[in-house]
């Protein structure tokens, strides 16, 4: 019972003052942040806002992981195309897969990259994306709320929360563990994380040097490697 509650915690950190919030308080926390009220006004305060947009509050969730998700502001204005650009540098490039949104999952209409962001989110609540149709990671985006105005800062989408690396354990000795080993994931099916003493004398090499551990739902597939460089 104690694990169940620790874990539907889902610790994350504000980007605009650096609070620990968890999946659950975030958007309360953001109606209330200082720092990210004014950022906020600051844009306010410029000229181009006499044109005001809608901005949509949408949560990025891994879908068969959860202890991974990002909340995002996305202009109206911008496309599908822009927010699958920035899941893959953010969390998902590894060699430049094919990805899709869809309504629900495979066999739910596809929906178009070129689609606006304010139209697809104006009646749905929920769309998911999938990157790579191999090694699937299935993202699942969930409309929170709308806002008249600007966001802050001015790009199709900016990041307002993200989740704490989840702690993982090293399988041979139950240390904290900074790296994995894709052997263990490709062909015994396990997380086969491993702490820096036990990753000089794991007995894996058939595919490589163990992965640095990363904040990402792409971690172990693909020989996924880190996201881009900001900014994105
Ligand atoms: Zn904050
Ligand atoms: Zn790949
Ligand atoms: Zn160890
Ligand atoms: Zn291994």
């Amino acid at each position: 019972m104690a694990n169940l509650r620790a874990k539907s915690r889902y610790p994350g950190l504000c980007l605009y003052c650096g609070a620990e919030v968890t999946r659950t308080t975030t958007a309360a926390h953001l109606l209330e942040c200082p720092k990210r009220k004014t950022a906020i006004k600051s844009k306010a305060n410029q000229r181009e806002s006499v044109y005001q947009a809608k901005v949509y509050y949408l949560r990025a969730e891994a879908t068969y992981w959860p202890e991974f998700w990002l909340d995002l502001e996305v202009r109206g204005e911008a496309q599908l195309q822009d927010v699958d650009e920035y899941l893959r540098s953010i969390w998902l490039e590894c060699c430049g897969h094919m990805s899709a949104f869809t309504l629900g999952g495979w066999g739910t209409p596809q929906l178009a990259k070129e689609g606006f962001v304010g139209d697809v989110f104006r009646h749905r609540a929920k769309i998911m994306h999938v990157y790579d149709f191999g090694t699937e990671s299935w993202t699942t985006l969930k409309r929170l709320s709308v806002r008249q105005g600007q966001p802050a800062p001015l790009r199709p989408v900016s990041l307002m929360v993200r989740n704490q690396l989840p702690e993982v354990v090293c399988l041979e000795c139950g240390a904290p563990a900074q790296w994995l080993c894709s052997e263990c994931v490709i062909e015994d099916d396990r997380m086969g994380f491993l702490c820096a003493r036990h990753c000089k004398t794991h007995p894996h090499d058939n595919y490589g040097a163990p992965l640095r551990v990363v904040n990402s739902p792409r971690l172990g597939l693909c020989g996924y490697a880190g996201p881009a460089k900001p900014p994105y």
